[in-house]
């Protein structure tokens, strides 16, 4: 059976035809389950754009993560099944013990990571984790913040230092309105030091100069509210026709780019798909009234381990992983979610023939 892709009631945007799972092969994987695992709250970076920056508690290392790595490592072996689990953040390799528990989990699981690759501890991570057992290391180039720091040649070394040593390595340049219109100076550079950009979609709120409106004090005053409203420009729908044409084309080029100096393609093969960007270009989508296997083949979990189906589904709770245990839908239900917010997750888990199959 077929599922139709729905058009989105808010954006308007619709699935291609590529994407409605007609032309598309069972996906195998070694793992029966993906976890989007919130590692942490912490990073060392204050990008403008990222939701963190909007809290200054985070700056506290208090906040860098759970602190009893057997703990973890014990309730992921116990709970019967091989994961995926997949590390964001903040930044993971804040999390205390973040090597010893990537040795842990690989002993039986795979791993792949979101990361800025700033932290000392990746040369010790290239060194001793077995490339094989990370499905892929997703790291995002925060050109403001590495050129800030003065770190521009160490986020190139780092990737370079993975690459040669086997890790499935890919880079993301988040299009945010405030340096899109660096973004082609930065491919064309980065591409001569061997790094290919993908550029990725953003969605979220930009009030240009306005930035102060969207601190939290301000955020409290309610009399600025309708200031705020009249400013506060939606992305991905606030996208020009002429930026998303220029995106839509480097997703192109930066596939093609990638192929050209031997970058592993694996398309449709992991959640973190960044050619699947130019398909919520002009909106996020919704998957709504469609079964999706969030709950059974993926779950969403923050960082003291309490499970949900996925980011939006939150009514659907599964119980605690590090106290008590889960316990998984047993098959697909239906997506209720009016957007999907994180659409990676949705368009490979609401289609009925993407499926994680050992
Ligand atoms: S590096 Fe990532 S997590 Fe850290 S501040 Fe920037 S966007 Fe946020
Ligand atoms: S992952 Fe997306 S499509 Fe699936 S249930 Fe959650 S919101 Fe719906």
């Amino acid at each position: 059976m077929i599922f139709s892709p729905r058009r989105c009631k808010q954006h308007g945007s619709s699935l291609p035809r590529s994407q409605t799972g007609k032309n598309q092969t069972m996906v195998k994987t070694p793992y029966d389950i993906e976890v989007a695992w919130q590692i942490n709250d912490f990073c060392d970076f204050d990008c403008a754009y990222c939701w963190l920056h909007e809290r200054d508690w985070t700056k506290s290392k208090r906040f860098a993560g759970i602190q009893d790595t057997q703990k973890v490592i014990n309730s992921f072996n116990n709970a019967g099944l091989v994961w995926l689990v997949h590390m964001s953040g903040g930044e993971p390799f804040f999390s205390p013990h973040f090597i010893e528990l990537c040795q842990g989990l690989t002993q039986t699981h795979y791993i792949s990571i979101n990361t800025n690759l700033s932290h000392k501890d990746v040369a010790r991570f290239a060194k001793t984790i077995n490339p094989e057992k990370v499905e892929f290391i997703h790291a995002s180039l925060h050109i403001t913040e590495r050129k800030k720091q003065g770190k521009v040649k160490d986020f190139i070394q780092k990737y370079h230092t993975l690459k040669t040593r086997g890790f499935n390595i890919f880079v993301s340049y988040l299009m945010h309105p405030s340096i899109l219109g660096r973004f082609e100076k930065d491919y064309a550079y980065f591409k001569s030091e061997g790094i290919i950009l993908r550029p990725k979609i953003f969605w979220g709120d930009y009030y240009g100069i306005f930035g102060i409106l969207n601190t939290p004090i301000v955020r409290e005053v309610n009399r600025f509210n309708h200031i705020r409203s009249r400013l506060r420009k939606q992305y991905p729908n606030s996208y020009t026709d002429t930026q998303k044409n220029l995106i839509k084309a480097y997703i192109e080029k930066s596939r093609v780019d990638e192929g050209a100096i031997g970058q592993k393609h694996d398309a449709g093969q992991r959640t973190v798909d960044l050619s699947l960007d130019k398909n919520w270009a002009d909106g996020l989508l919704s998957f709504r009234g469609r079964p999706c296997l969030a709950g059974v083949k993926f779950v969403k979990m923050d960082q003291y381990g309490k499970v949900y189906r996925c980011n939006d589904e939150t009514k659907h709770y599964l119980g605690n992983l590090f106290n008590g245990g889960i316990k998984l839908l047993p098959e697909p239900i239906e997506c209720s979610a009016e957007i999907c917010s994180c659409p990676y997750v949705g368009s490979r888990y609401a289609s009925n023939q993407i499926l994680c199959q050992k």
